[in-house]
């Protein structure tokens, strides 16, 4: 609108200048050097206008020009760029993929393109990487150490390195680094405590530990339950060390981490007892008692008392029954006295309590104790054990992580060795493995016995209590 306002306004002075022009005509003449120019005042006026538009026009065309250059040189690198970034792009997908040679070739095309290494850095070690060059990879990983803004990641793909060749030194070096630049970041603070573990670090595991429940990292329970079972470490280690006053009180730091942890509930016990303490002793197992019964705590407990009478062991593993009445261990351990008291009729009715449905192993075995005991009746007793080497599996210390079945916990399991992984559960039975002869019908020669006589064996390790059962269906024997 304004730029015709523009246009009008100057068009009008142009015809009015013009009119004016044309009524008012002279006369021009220059002379210079012996020459003569005769013109009217229009023409000159005209000419004038006609020369300032010619370099008007000449000037812009000069700066057009003259911007040329740079404006290719610009394009150029945006050019460029994109097709770097398409190369990173691609790489990156390559990558994902699982395409060593794309991610690889890519990877170099972006190295090239791109004047930002931090970016293509990653992508070539990870291209390596999956070209199975894990020196090359490394000398990336390197490299990115050496820039403040891609070191995480450097240490990241080291120790990565380090954890998968087992090189675990360099590998808690490493995350340690990695730690002190990162505290709040998850993935480190899992792979320095599991370091650190491994080395049987427990103190500076312990230490990490609070850290990461302070920022959130790891809830508190589970916290709490970790620092139990370094605490019981280190409690060990003190012991070890012969100092029994250290070990008391690292081991009722874990007891009171973990009052359901049944290693230390034992540990503490056993201190306590070597203390003088047996009624104290007492009460921690009763407190474990209550939230896990265990047979190790039974154990305990009969070592917490001077030794008495059936009678009187009877009532005080009454008294320990009570903190989980319902509970399959508590009838179990029920029985136990009952049996040492000689009162038949006890045992048998917390024995058949403890079977339910389906007696377990450790039933059973007690079940044809009583009928010796009680009748000297060999032949039930002898039924029972049968019925024992066919019966559901008792519970074991199972490893949550890889399935593995231990005798005693221990705190990496000795299979995935995975940290506080075994849980005192019932394993699953597992019907029917098989055996090396059955393993393929070209292996089996003539002589090899035939799979009707020759069942899989049951497979037992440890005292009885923590068989591992494979074995037939009931009754197929
Ligand atoms: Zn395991």
């Amino acid at each position: 609108m304004i730029q015709a306002l523009w246009f009008v306004v100057v068009l009008t002075v142009l015809v009015v200048t013009g009119i004016w022009l044309a009524d008012h005509p002279g006369s021009v003449t220059v002379q210079w050097q012996g020459y003569r120019l005769d013109s009217s005042v229009a023409l000159l006026l005209g000419a004038v206008a006609a020369v300032a538009v010619a370099a008007a026009l000449i000037y812009r065309l000069w700066i057009v020009l003259e911007g040329l250059p740079s404006a290719g040189r610009r394009w150029r690198q945006g050019r460029r760029q994109r097709r770097g970034f398409e190369a990173l792009t691609r790489g990156m997908v390559a990558v994902a993929a699982g395409d060593a040679e794309d991610a690889g070739r890519q990877g170099k095309r972006a190295e090239g393109l791109l004047e930002d290494p931090p970016l293509t850095l990653l992508l070539s070690a990870q291209a390596a990487q999956l070209a199975g060059d894990e020196q090359a990879a490394e000398r990336f990983f390197k490299a990115m150490l050496e820039r403040p803004g891609t070191e995480f990641l450097g240490l990241r793909g080291l120790l990565t390195q380090a954890i998968r060749r087992h090189d675990w030194d360099e590998a808690l070096a490493l995350a340690r680094r990695a730690y002190r630049l990162r505290p709040k970041s998850d993935w480190v603070a899992a792979n320095l405590l599991d370091l650190q573990v491994r080395a049987g670090q427990w103190l500076d595991a312990e230490i990490t530990l609070a850290e990461a429940v302070k920022t959130g990292l790891v809830p508190p329970p589970q916290g709490d339950r970790r620092r139990a079972v370094l605490l019981h470490q280190q409690s060990q280690e003190a012991e070890a060390g012969g100092d029994g006053a250290k070990a008391l009180k690292l081991a009722r730091r874990a007891h009171d981490h973990g009052p359901d942890f049944v290693p230390a509930a034992v540990r503490l016990a056993r201190l306590l007892v070597a203390d003088g303490k047996g009624p104290k002793a007492a009460q921690v197992i009763e407190k474990t008692w209550g939230r896990e019964p265990h047979p190790d705590l039974y154990d305990a407990y009969r070592m917490t008392r001077r030794e008495e009478d059936g009678l009187t062991l009877a009532r005080d593993t009454q008294r320990l029954a009570a903190a989980n009445p319902d509970h399959p261990e508590s009838h179990i351990a029920l029985a136990e006295a009952a049996l040492e008291a000689r009162l038949w009729g006890e045992a048998r009715s917390h024995l058949s309590a403890a079977a339910g449905a389906q007696p377990t192993a450790r039933v059973c075995r007690l079940m044809a104790r009583l009928e010796e005991d009680e009748h000297a009746d060999g032949a039930a007793a002898r039924e029972w054990l049968v019925r024992a080497s066919a019966a559901a599996p008792d519970p074991a210390w199972v490893c949550q992580s890889c399935g593995n079945l231990a005798a005693e916990w221990t705190v990496l399991c000795g299979n995935c060795e995975d940290f506080d992984s075994f849980a005192w559960r019932t394993p699953p039975r597992v019907a029917h493995l098989p055996g090396p002869q059955e393993a393929g019908p070209q292996e089996a020669g003539p002589g090899d016995a035939g799979p009707g006589d020759a069942g899989p064996e049951d497979a037992e390790f440890g005292d009885a209590r923590t068989a591992v059962l494979t074995h037939d269906e009931a009754g197929a024997r």
